[in-house]
């Protein structure tokens, strides 16, 4: 079965807010993207306790919302985790594994991802699944291999459940830095990636650039072929940048 989600390579801009916010400011934040009409699909990853906030601000509107993180559990004594099922209870159509940070701040295996990318598409939610090389794996020419190492037990899944998620190429180096990938840079793994995905049979896979992407470098990274949006950091958190990005 083919849902809409599947098979489509529309363009695709997600604002991850990581650990910024609070009620306030996202009230302003999220009626300021409320209104936002476009052919781009707008969605926003905040953080867990703002997603009731998220869905009754954006619900009825054309942005939909999600979490940065899943557990692999259903449920049960997990303390502190948070289950796919919870995040649909709130609306979620989006979730965040395997983002940069987690990996390196909380030890998440590649396996790992995996898993919580399987959790998501099991509990009906889209996982994006983050993969990216450090600056040392670029300089040492590693970063195609360190990218396919990564994303290898996600494509051992299969095409059913690959053709159901987004892949995200975040060069660590790049996110939060200033420091963005040449449109070229970027292209450069995103074919790779869209390789690896067609020799599965899941070529239309959506893969965003995420690494400081801003209005102004947005334009010539979305005009490479293999590049269909964007997984936005810092500039996800001003209105008008973001919108400007999925404009
Ligand atoms: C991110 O956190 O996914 C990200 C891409 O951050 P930034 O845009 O701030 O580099």
């Amino acid at each position: 079965m083919t849902t809409a989600h599947e098979q489509s390579r529309n363009r695709l801009v997600i604002g991850n807010w990581k650990m910024h916010g609070n009620l306030a400011d996202n009230a302003k934040l999220l009626a300021a993207l409320r209104p936002a009409v476009s052919t781009t699909q707008i969605a926003v990853c905040v953080p867990f306790p703002y997603l009731a906030q998220a869905s009754e601000a954006l619900k009825g509107s054309s942005i939909s919302w999600g979490a940065q993180d899943i557990s692999v559990q259903k449920q049960g004594a997990f303390t502190g985790e948070v289950s796919g099922s919870m995040l649909k209870d709130f609306g979620s159509t989006w979730v965040l594994v395997g983002h940069s940070e987690r990996r390196s701040m909380h030890a998440e295996t590649d396996q790992l991802v995996a898993d919580k990318a399987q959790a998501a598409l099991v509990a009906g939610l889209i996982p994006v699944v983050c993969v990216g090389e450090s600056l040392a794996e670029r300089d040492a020419g590693q970063a195609i291999a360190v990218i396919e190492r990564q994303l290898a037990p996600v494509l051992a899944q299969g095409a059913e459940s690959v053709n159901k998620l987004v892949v995200a190429y975040e060069p660590v180096w790049a996110i939060g830095t200033g420091r963005t990938a040449s449109p070229e840079q970027a292209q450069e793994v995103h074919a790779a990636i869209r390789a690896a995905l067609q020799a599965i049979g899941a070529g239309n896979v959506q893969i965003l650039y995420g690494g400081s992407v801003k209005a102004s470098n947005a334009a010539s990274l979305f005009s490479m072929p293999d590049i269909d949006g964007a997984l936005v950091g810092g500039a996800a958190l001003v209105a008008d940048e973001f919108l400007a990005i999925a404009a």
